[in-house]
């Protein structure tokens, strides 16, 4: 199982590994430590570039976590690529890529402080993203604009802290808060603060300050289903300005 780099430090952009398998149909191999997130969580699995002891590259096209395994696997684009296990590499992620993900995926917390109902869905891509809520508010967007672009500039600080089922057991009403349903049948649950704004069980990658996120522009908020409401945002640094 690979050792998951991103998991204490998001902004680890390389690292170096040794291959442990690999498999030619699925075009993915596994190493030893990794510092390329898999899918989840609605994020996206990171791409980025490997390099072979000759100093020869290939492309890494996306990550994945075996459904059956649970080990992270990184795909390839050409079969030609894929190394052989024992293989020592060089690996880079797209940090631009990874660092806009980051940004979107943090702003998506902070939209859970500002609305109070629980999470039914979120998808993020690079400088935009969504979430689905299960409430019937809010109608009108330049209010929750407002209030989310306040909390970011509060510039909080992300801490990860680690809780047992126990841990949860005994504070119900953290557990009653919470937008996002912690995992089940799990020993640790990774929870996700941005200090005094927002906590929530999350495996993916956040900035270290919310500030990061940067001015974001809620661009939709439409109704899915009755009581069902889905914010659509973006950073406005990543707008393309349509009026040019
Ligand atoms: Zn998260």
């Amino acid at each position: 199982m690979a050792l998951e780099l991103f998991q204490n430090d998001p902004y680890l952009r390389a690292c170096e590994a040794v291959v442990t398998g690999s498999d030619r149909k699925g075009r993915w191999f596994t190493i030893d430590q990794t510092v390329f997130y898999p899918m989840g969580g609605g994020q996206p699995g990171d791409s980025g570039v490997a390099f072979r002891a000759d100093d020869s590259e290939f492309e890494i096209a996306d990550t994945r976590r075996d459904p059956s395994t649970g080990d992270i696997q990184h795909f390839v684009k050409r079969i030609a690529d894929l190394p052989e296990p024992g293989a020592q590499l060089h690996l880079e992620i797209n940090w631009e890529r990874r660092y806009l993900h980051m940004r979107m995926h943090s702003c998506l917390h902070l939209i859970c402080s500002a609305i109070p109902g629980k999470v039914t869905g979120a998808q993020i891509r690079e400088g935009r993203g969504r979430v689905d809520f299960d409430v019937r508010y809010p109608r009108e967007r330049h209010h929750l604009e407002e209030s989310l672009n306040a909390l970011i500039q509060q510039d909080a600080r992300r801490i990860i802290r680690i809780y047992t089922p126990q841990d949860l057991e005994n504070n119900p009403t953290l557990v009653q808060n919470l937008s996002i349903k912690p995992p089940e049948g799990v020993e640790k649950i990774r929870m996700v603060h941005f200090e005094d704004l927002d906590i929530q069980p999350c495996s993916g990658t956040h900035v270290a300050h919310s500030g990061e996120i940067g001015e974001v522009r809620i661009t939709k908020i439409e109704s899915k289903g009755r009581r069902n409401r889905r914010i659509s945002v973006c950073l406005v640094d990543t707008e393309v300005d349509t009026n040019i």
